[in-house]
């Protein structure tokens, strides 16, 4: 089971009264922290991210009026790419959810508020439907934002981008866009395997970053490593006999400066990189504010 099979099993169990439902974190560890967009409506404050059986430090929450995306490379386009790129967030999820507000409010009810607050129409643009990104289905709503996210060029191949829409009575889960689906059909196109996001040959890629000017590189280029790898292997399999070229074709050779090269790597990882403590520090817990009564 991938990781929000596992949550939406989760949160159907416990809406349905089981006491022990939920998932351990440690099992989806490839794929979280988990970016949620809601809706700004505060009745979603006591769901999140218990309603998605998640630990708090793995729920990166962001919020806006109607979960609405505007566009491609609108604002909160660029806070769910950064909450990737800079939070390691794996995959996201639009949750729309019922009795939004933002859907039920007309456009005649929306100019009269703002008149009551003091802001007069002629201040207000011509289109407020548009402008406020007023929606007449929350369903609706949250496959648009979905399609607009998974399109968008800020978002890698590798994010899984999911649909659901919470209950706001039950904080019951429907889902109403399979991420994973459209993440195969994608693959499918393009006929290329895609890796989710955080597997290995990322971390790979993502290494020689953290060293530059830090650490002194061999003169070889990685990409000369690859192919001296490859003349050596065509000479030994030129060479032997066909039972020890079948055998060759199994060892992946490694040649002397590129060993040494990954053992820079180490010992500079050894060195340089955080590492996690054995307990997690615990989370001081602010004081309650309480109403003061007046005398
Ligand atoms: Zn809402």
């Amino acid at each position: 089971m991938r990781l929000f099979e596992a949550i939406i099993d989760a949160n159907h169990r416990a809406v349905a009264g089981d006491q022990n439902a939920g998932l351990h974190p440690a099992d989806y560890e490839s794929e979280l922290p988990v970016i949620a967009l809601t809706c700004i409506d505060p009745r979603l404050n006591a769901f999140f991210p218990n309603a998605l059986a998640l630990p708090a430090d793995q729920f990166i929450w962001l919020r806006n009026a109607g979960n609405i995306i505007f566009g491609p490379m609108s604002s909160m386009m660029r806070a769910l790419a950064l909450a990737c790129a800079v939070k390691g967030g794996k995959e996201i999820a639009i949750i729309g959810h019922t009795d939004c507000q933002v859907c039920k409010t007309t456009t005649m009810q929306l100019l009269e508020r703002f008149k009551e607050l003091g802001v007069e129409r002629h201040l207000l643009p011509e289109n407020l439907n548009e402008f406020f990104g007023l929606f007449s289905s929350e369903r609706q709503n949250v496959i648009k934002a979905c399609d607009i996210v998974r399109h968008s060029p800020l978002i890698g191949p590798k994010i899984p981008v999911h649909g659901l829409l919470i209950n706001i009575e039950t904080g019951e889960l429907d889902w109403i866009v399979n991420g994973y689906q459209t993440l195969d059909v994608m693959a499918g196109r393009l006929n290329v395997p895609i890796n989710p996001a955080g597997s290995a040959p990322d971390m790979l890629k993502s290494l020689p970053s953290f060293q530059i000017g830090e650490m002194k590189f061999p003169k070889t280029k990685i990409g000369e490593l690859a192919s001296k790898a490859e003349d050596w292997q065509e000479k030994q399999t030129g060479k032997i006999g066909p039972a020890a070229q079948q055998a060759a074709q199994h060892v992946t050779p490694v040649a002397p400066s590129a060993e040494s090269f990954a053992k820079n790597v180490a010992e500079f990882a050894e060195k340089h990189w955080p590492k996690p403590p054995a307990v997690p520090p615990k989370i001081p817990i602010p004081p309650p504010i309480r109403p003061v009564k007046r005398r």
